[in-house]
């Protein structure tokens, strides 16, 4: 792989920039080459992590002073293949997600990392797997309490009849000639700052150092084949819709004794007929008969954990908020917390009254004749 760029020039900034204009940079660039605003480019993908990669450095005060002495050695292997992994580490908030062990949760602002690790140029050497992307529909409960849930996928699996080295059993693959086995080409190119040598994978061999003579008849040569699967996943209590689930180790299989790509799984929430959702929190609303909101009296509540009785106090005005502490959504983020139910009572006025009702209604009036039930404040001509 070609050296790491300076991350001075990759945010395209002075040696002596301030914080500002560093953030600055980065807000801009940071922009331009998000991946949802270049659908499948690649390659603004990866200068999207490159960016990100800088601005982890630069921007944390620290690592700069590091950096500015060191360079990139600063950072132990930091000239490795793995820019794209590294480039999760230092998102603010997200170190807290430890809690799932090897798997984790992302939000949609991680998409563009599906697949990443494994764009980094072949060669002979161990490479992890692509990551998968498949995607599960779950109910409002489901994402509230947390689910098993078994998904098909089909996916690239190394070949059975050849053991995926592509070759027709009883064959064996040659040395390619091209690159002479070592799966690399240097190609010279002039440019302003002189010959620049660039390393890629070999056109011919794609990477493998090896020509294939005879190829497997169960994957052409290629060493894989399509395979599906059924896949089980706990999706953890806490999780929203447009939410990542990574399962680590279930995509497609390493190359050269790398591990395996990682299974994305799209999480879609479906919504409730009652119940709203914001983060941690519930919202609902419950209507109560005017009457009860004058008299006071117990009304019925439905949460997630099932339905209560609720004491409404005499005189509760519509849009009265009743807070239900711990009866949210689980947090993802800390375990064994949950958000809180925000019931909206909101004071239901009949629409249409038989003559027994009205009567009574009218008796009641009367009895409010120069009075205001709202209290002393209001003059009865606002009533009439
Ligand atoms: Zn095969
Ligand atoms: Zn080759």
């Amino acid at each position: 792989m070609a050296d790491k760029r300076d991350y001075y020039e990759v945010l395209g900034v002075s040696k002596t920039a301030s914080d500002d204009d560093i953030k600055h940079a980065y807000r801009k660039l940071a922009k331009q080459y998000h991946p949802d605003n270049n659908p499948g480019d690649e390659s603004a993908a990866a200068k999207f992590a490159e960016i990100n990669e800088a601005y982890q450095v630069l921007s944390d005060k620290d690592k700069r002073a590091q950096y500015d002495q060191f360079g990139h050695a600063a950072f132990g292997s930091g000239a490795g293949a793995g820019a794209g992994a590294g480039g999760f580490d230092g998102f603010g908030g997200f170190g807290g997600f430890g809690g799932f062990g090897a798997d984790d949760i992302f939000g949609s602002v991680f998409d563009m990392f599906t697949g990443g690790g494994s764009r980094a140029s072949r060669s002979n050497g161990p490479q992890k797997g692509e990551s998968v992307e498949t995607e599960v529909r779950i109910t409002f409960e489901q994402a509230v309490f947390g689910v098993e849930k078994e998904l098909n996928v089909t996916m690239k699996e190394t070949c059975k009849v050849c053991g995926g080295n592509g070759c027709k059993p009883g064959t064996a693959p040659k040395i390619c000639p091209k690159c002479g086995g070592k799966g690399q080409v240097v190609y010279h190119s002039q440019s302003l700052f002189g010959t620049v040598q660039q390393v890629s994978a070999c056109p011919d061999c794609g990477g493998t150092g090896q020509f294939i003579e005879n190829k497997c008849p169960g994957c052409r040569g290629t060493g894989y084949q399509a395979e599906r699967k059924t896949i089980s996943i706990s999706i953890p209590a806490g999780i929203e819709d447009g939410q990542y689930y990574r399962i680590r180790g279930k995509g497609e299989p390493g190359r050269n004794g790398g591990e395996r790509g990682d299974l994305m799984v799209l999480v879609r929430v479906s919504t409730h007929p009652v119940f709203k959702r914001d983060g941690v929190n519930i919202f609902s609303e419950v209507k109560i008969p005017f009457t009860k909101a004058a008299l006071g009296g117990k009304v019925h509540i439905q949460t997630l954990d099932g339905d209560f009785e609720q004491e409404v106090k005499a005189g509760t005005p519509t849009g009265t908020v009743v807070r239900l502490r711990g009866k949210g959504v689980p947090n993802l983020r800390s375990r064994g917390t949950r958000g809180d139910h925000f019931v909206t009572l909101t004071v239901d006025v009949p629409t249409s009254l038989n003559a027994e009702q009205r009567e009574a209604l009218r008796a009641f009036e009367e009895t409010m004749e120069g009075k205001s039930p709202y209290g002393e404040r209001k003059k009865k001509g606002l009533f009439h």
